[in-house]
């Protein structure tokens, strides 16, 4: 642990405090996409843990095959939720869910209560129709076209916001972020981030700095970003700070994370430990090196921290409900459900009338044993909170990334659900007939998910299911024609590349980078591709950076991957609206600017469409309404 004359960027306690602003602004500052210059000298991504021998065991999370076929048998005629008997339940309302909702009409003589006028609106039809004005009455949009026929459709008390030129266009609609999580980054979780955080030395004090003040055996939970000398730290640099506290640090990406000693102790992770199916508890010389890869490694330790109660989870969905609106979100998924609790949390927030942007919810299904979870889900669809379906992980990040040939990560073969196991829950949650995304970043991942998803598709055809994949960071052309044969939609965030894209280089190699994230690709060959950010897994929270993202693909070195891959403006627009609203069924109702449609748009300070990559980065929005109403105005 150094002093503070050689830590110039030092804690002073205050620091820690920042609101959820403050950590992302101070994070961005030092993100500047013209100057990558500053972190190129000071990152170092590349995992370099050595290979090592993975022994598989049932943690005792999980059931059994046996137990997981017999849960599975119980659902009469095939379906695991069709058995459940309870009045609200999922499979309830099975066919409103899968198909879309046709465009509501409004009855002749309908009279505008808002127009917003003497502007660039850009509807994002499908001819991209940019017209002057827009009229709104209630919740929708009445009509588009010029100044004069908008205000021949409005009543003498009906507002008229006077858009001196700007543009609008339809809400941002973020299809994967773990939204619940995002404020919990500055609650739950202790940031150890850039610019306080960015070596071993800084690291170690600041977390002595969060151990002030604790009881001894309090847990400290926390997630760090990069760190120069080292990639991923272990327990020894956790440990001579952390004599009397259990420690555990997630990389921001939330696929790996690092236990101190204490932690180790109290989770009884020791020389014998065997790593659980789909994780790896990391040993160095026989001995458990802190470190775990994949969530259900990582669960090994984390379930003896203190839990995430049901009041921080709200007080976080609330915080950045308000963050996202100033950035110009109206809906987003939220793909990370992990909870029933969280999922009720949200329930709640929407009852009460707390919820102002559109919410679309996946639960997250880890280990087998959460099964016992989906029968007791809700169905909630309120017009604000939707519950839509079901999430997986099946590999992990980079270093975990399931491929077809080796890379330089730590595993390259491991899958995080048996592929049997995996494949027989993805036919019985389709039967369920709601919406199925995995996560997948290696090759092979994403084309086992979408042989399970053809095998489900072909046992039981519905009509449109539109299950997902989530990043698809690597595939093969194959795949590509699969995803348009199957009406699989690709949920990625182009921003992920400046962040991770030189870290993709040196895990896969030249050749595999050329198909890294094949945006255009998919796109050209009628695959429906929606971009977002994955926030919290990168600071990159904003439309503004995944649209950059999408336009630019290049890395925080400047190297441009697949520049044959970039979104002209107007690509990357559709596929943050209208293909957003596809992803979730709701493209009839929303997405676009178009008569019938939900009123959702934002009003932005200077036309994006205009706008360098970077400067519409760092682009502000004036006014975002969900609606008809607004919820974000600037001041
Ligand atoms: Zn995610």
């Amino acid at each position: 642990m150094g002093d503070d004359a050689a830590h110039p960027t030092t804690l002073d306690g205050r620091r820690l405090q920042h609101n959820l602003y403050g950590v992302i602004t101070v994070t961005l500052n030092s993100f500047n996409l013209t100057d990558g210059g500053a972190l190129e000298r000071i990152v170092q991504v590349i995992p370099q843990t050595e290979r090592k021998e993975i022994k598989m065991c049932d943690n005792h999370h999980a059931l059994s095959r046996r137990d997981f076929i017999k849960l599975v048998a119980m659902g009469a005629g095939g379906a695991l939720l069709a058995s459940c008997k309870r009045g609200s339940r999922l499979t309830d309302v099975t066919s409103s869910t899968s198909s879309p909702p046709a465009v509501p009409t409004f009855p002749a003589g309908a009279t505008a209560n808002l127009i917003l006028t003497n502007g660039k609106v850009m509807t994002v039809d499908a001819s991209d129709t940019i017209v002057q004005a827009v009229a709104i009455s209630g919740d929708k949009i009445l009509a588009t076209g010029t100044d004069e026929a908008i205000r021949a459709l409005s009543t003498p008390g009906a507002q008229e916001i006077d858009l001196q030129g700007r543009t609008v266009t339809p809400g941002l609609i973020d299809p994967h972020l773990h939204f619940r999580a995002v404020g919990l980054n500055n609650t739950y979780y202790v940031p150890f981030i850039l610019p306080d955080v960015k070596d071993v030395a800084s690291l170690q004090y600041a977390l002595a700095d969060a151990i002030k003040g604790k009881q001894p055996g309090e847990w400290i939970m926390g997630y760090y970003m990069i760190l120069a000398d080292k990639s991923i730290p272990t327990k020894e640099d956790l440990d001579p700070v952390s004599p009397d506290n259990p420690v555990f640090i997630m990389h921001i990406g939330g696929h790996w994370g690092t236990a101190n000693s204490v932690a180790l102790q109290i989770a009884d992770v020791t020389a014998s430990t065997p790593s659980p199916q789909g994780g790896i508890i990391e040993k160095k010389d026989g001995e458990p090196s802190g470190v775990f890869y994949n969530h259900r490694a990582m669960d090994v330790v984390r379930r003896f921290a203190p839990p995430i109660t049901s009041d921080m989870i709200k007080q976080s969905i609330l915080e950045t409900q308000t963050l996202m609106a100033s950035v110009g979100v109206t809906t987003f998924h939220d793909n990370n459900i992990r909870a029933l609790e969280d999922l009720r949390a949200y329930q709640e927030l929407s009852q009460a009338g707390k919820l102002f942007l559109r919410n679309d919810l996946y639960l997250t299904l880890e280990w087998p044993s959460d099964l016992e979870k989906v029968d007791q889900v809700e169905q909630i669809d309120d017009g604000v909170t939707r519950f839509r379906g079901f999430k997986f992980l099946i590999d992990g990040q980079g270093p975990t990334a399931h491929c077809y040939k080796p890379h330089n990560g730590v595993e390259w073969r491991l899958t995080t659900w048996d592929p049997k196991m995996f494949k027989d829950t993805i036919r019985r949650l389709h039967d369920t007939g709601l919406q199925i995304c995995v996560h997948c970043i290696g090759d092979a991942a994403a084309d086992l998910v979408l042989e399970a998803y053809e095998a489900a598709m072909n046992a039981n055809p519905r009509s449109d299911p539109r299950h997902r994949l989530e990043h698809a960071i690597l595939t093969t052309t194959k795949a590509t024609q699969k995803m348009k044969d199957l009406g699989v939609v690709v949920s990625t965030q182009p921003a992920f590349i400046y962040l991770f894209g030189e870290a993709w280089n040196y895990l896969f190699g030249a050749e595999r980078m050329e198909r890294i994230m094949v945006t255009k690709e998919w796109m050209q060959s009628g695959v429906h591709v929606a971009i977002g950010s994955d926030a919290p897994s990168t600071p990159f929270y904003q439309p503004q950076a995944t649209l950059a993202g999408a336009m630019t693909r290049y890395t925080f070195k400047q190297n441009t991957i697949g520049a044959d891959q970039t979104f002209t403006f107007n690509e990357a627009l559709r596929a943050h609206t209208y293909e957003g609203a596809y992803s979730g069924h709701q493209e009839n109702v929303k997405g676009t600017l178009e008569a019938g449609k939900l009123a959702d748009m934002v009003v932005w300070a200077s036309d994006p469409s205009l706008l360098s990559p970077e400067e519409l980065f760092s682009s502000t929005v004036d006014l975002t309404l969900v609606g008809g109403k607004i919820v974000f105005r600037r001041t």
